[in-house]
């Protein structure tokens, strides 16, 4: 069984659904209803009701050929192929027929989503044609882990970590804000996978509901946003040029920048867009048009200004510290 976000399958010509904005990525996925069983999913196996949600998004089910065929029709028409998995059986052996198949009408490189256990594993998905293997940490807390998803962090950051190392530059993960985490803990995680050159894309938390945190809330728009500039500072700049900074509760209270730097910085690279594979836009993946937008699926020229300067008087109005840092500073 192959399912394709409704988006891709608009794009492709086999559905017709109105879309505020288009994805740039084919998402796909593959699996039955999934082995785990994470307190967010929509696809644990203990979800009551509709499997057919990931975060926001529908998935109907498609025809393998009818795929392959209107990707071949369709050249140009995505960066990047994207599959999503869930932990069932067949998934693997399915990947490596598929991928290989999907990779050739398209033209386009892949990325998988698949929790690798053994190194043969990852051998196999980069043989078949897949560039990048991603590995969903989604949790960032140590505390929270053991009962949201099962396991350990420290495990999953291991696997994430020696993987990156045998395969420098074909390993991304998937961290998941506001399941409960706090500030620090989700930094301190984005600063270790990026050392270990862990490509890291970031997920607002959604309520799906059947799940057993259907009826939580997503996270703090500030909270995400202080996030998503820190990720945007590891992309772009020297860590010896800024310095995270957390108070008492674990909330990051400075960067060791001034608003002037902050805002030069925003301008240049606008890093509320959604952050991932190249190509990779999830369109309102976890955002309802016209809601909060966590991620932008594109840079929204227009508005652009207005958010960085909501960002800056969100910030000052949560006290956050805009001075410099000394070079004297740690
Ligand atoms: S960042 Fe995007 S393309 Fe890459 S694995 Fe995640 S969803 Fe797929």
């Amino acid at each position: 069984m192959v399912r394709a976000s409704i988006g891709t399958l608009t794009v492709l010509g086999l559905r017709d659904i109105r879309m505020d904005a288009a994805p740039t990525t084919a998402y796909l996925m593959i699996g039955g209803r999934c082995a785990s069983d994470c307190a967010y999913c929509g696809q644990g196996r203990n979800v009551v009701g509709d499997h057919s949600r990931l975060s926001r998004i529908s998935w109907p089910e498609v025809d393998e050929d009818q795929l392959i065929a209107a990707f071949a029709a369709h050249p140009g028409a995505f960066q990047r192929v994207c599959f999503q998995t869930t932990a069932s059986r067949g998934v693997f052996r399915q990947l490596l027929s598929l991928v290989p198949r999907i990779s050739q009408a398209s033209g386009l490189p892949v990325s998988v989503s698949y929790r690798v256990t053994r190194d043969e594993e990852a051998e196999q998905l980069l043989d078949a044609g897949v560039e990048r293997i991603g590995i969903a940490i989604d949790c960032c807390s140590e505390r929270l882990y053991p009962t949201i998803r099962g396991g350990t962090l420290a495990d999953a950051e291991s696997l994430v970590g020696s993987l990156s190392e045998r395969y420098p530059g074909r390993i991304t993960t998937h961290l998941i804000i506001g399941l409960g985490e706090d500030e620090m803990e989700a930094a301190e995680l984005m600063l270790e996978m990026r050392h270990a050159g862990v490509l890291v894309s970031l997920f607002a938390f959604t309520p799906v509901q059947g799940t057993q945190m259907e009826h939580a809330s997503p996270p703090l728009l500030l909270a995400y946003r202080k996030l998503q500039f820190l990720l945007g500072l590891l992309d772009q700049e020297d860590e010896e040029c800024f310095h995270v900074a957390y108070d008492a509760t674990n909330r990051i209270y400075s960067f060791g920048l001034s608003e002037a730097r902050m805002r030069s910085f925003l301008k240049r690279h606008f890093v509320f867009v959604t952050h991932g594979c190249l190509g990779c836009n999830r369109p309102f993946y976890t955002e309802v048009p016209g809601g909060t937008m966590f991620n932008f699926p594109s840079m929204p020229s227009e508005k652009a200004r207005g958010v960085i300067d909501q960002f800056i008087r969100d910030l000052k109005a949560d006290g956050f510290e805009f001075a410099e840092r000394q070079n004297s500073e740690g």
